[in-house]
Parts: C-alpha cells; sequence; structure tokens
C-alpha cells in the first residue's frame, strides 16, 4: 500500500481497487470491528472460551476475511457497471451465493471492459474501431476505402494503400 504506483500500473490491481466505493469500505470496516468485538469480547463471556491470545489471532482472521468479501461485493458493484452488466443482479449474486462462489461466477462470466467513447459517451467494447452510437473512429482504418486496419499495418490489408503517413488517433 505504501509503495509508489506508476503509470504503466494504472490498469494493474491498484487502479482496481480505487474503483472500491466508500459503502464498501465503510462495510469492510464495520465488519472488521465487529469481528474483534465478537472473538474478543462475546466469545470471552462463554465458560469454554479459548484463551485470548487465541481468539484475537481468530478475530484478526475472521474480520481480514470479512473485510474483503465486503470489498470484493463493492467491487463487483462498480465492475459490473463498468462492463455494462446489470450491477444489482451481480451484487446480490455476490452476495447471496455462499462461500464466495458468486464472487467467483461473477469473474468467470463477466463482460470484457468498456470505456468511454471520447464523443458521445457511451460505453464501447474494448478493441472496437468505430463507435456503435455516433460513428466516432476510436481505432486506424484506411484512407482510401475506410476499412479498419492494425495499428501496425504499413499497407491496407484491403486495397494496398499505404498507411505510412497515417498517424493513429
Ligand atoms: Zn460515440
Ligand atoms: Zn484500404
Amino acid at each position: 500500500m505504501a509503495m509508489q504506483v506508476k503509470n504503466e500500473t494504472r490498469t494493474g490491481l491498484t487502479a482496481e481497487i480505487k474503483i472500491v466505493p466508500a459503502w464498501a469500505w465503510t462495510l469492510a470496516v464495520v465488519g472488521f470491528a465487529i469481528a474483534q468485538l465478537f472473538f474478543n469480547v462475546v466469545m470471552a463471556r462463554h465458560q469454554h472460551a479459548p484463551p485470548a491470545w487465541c481468539r484475537a489471532l481468530m478475530g484478526l482472521a475472521a474480520g481480514t476475511v470479512l473485510g474483503c468479501y465486503l470489498l470484493l461485493v463493492g467491487y463487483v458493484n462498480r465492475d459490473a457497471r463498468r462492463r455494462g452488466m446489470s450491477s444489482i443482479l451481480w451484487t446480490l449474486v455476490a452476495i447471496f451465493i455462499p462461500h464466495g462462489l458468486g464472487l467467483i461466477l461473477y469473474f468467470i462470466l463477466r463482460q470484457p471492459e468498456r470505456s468511454a467513447c471520447p464523443q458521445c459517451g457511451n460505453a464501447v467494447q474494448t478493441g472496437f474501431n468505430f463507435c456503435p452510437g455516433c460513428n466516432y473512429k476510436l481505432g486506424p482504418s484506411c484512407p482510401q476505402c475506410q476499412r479498419v486496419v492494425g495499428v501496425n499495418d504499413v499497407y491496407c490489408p484491403y486495397c494496398g494503400t499505404s498507411l505510412r503517413n497515417q498517424a493513429a488517433p
């Protein structure tokens, strides 16, 4: 957490953690606190309670698991929306399918990430060359035949026009 994050790791774990909403962080902290309360206070009153050091360790472990789970639920809530999936449905799946299976299901079934069209703001699937909403050119295309070409193509694979002077947008 203390490490300085560079720009090239923006799509990495740190960027993913940033989309976890504030309410999920709050719930995670509350959940962690409740686990401490349960193992160190409530359980201590029990006649056959384990020793204090054992209860403290159990509380930390349970609190960490619970906190991470709540953060992941928050992540699913935001990530689903970003990918054009039902945010409410997947949040409920993550919460109510037990043993973290809802979370696993989400990461298996989630749609490819989408980005916003710079012209109309429409959510566009990564890899598209034109925005389906406003026909904005998101990737390079041939100036002669207007077909979509690869970023590193030197000649158009359809009509042979040189693309050397084409600057990528
Ligand atoms: Zn658009
Ligand atoms: Zn062409």
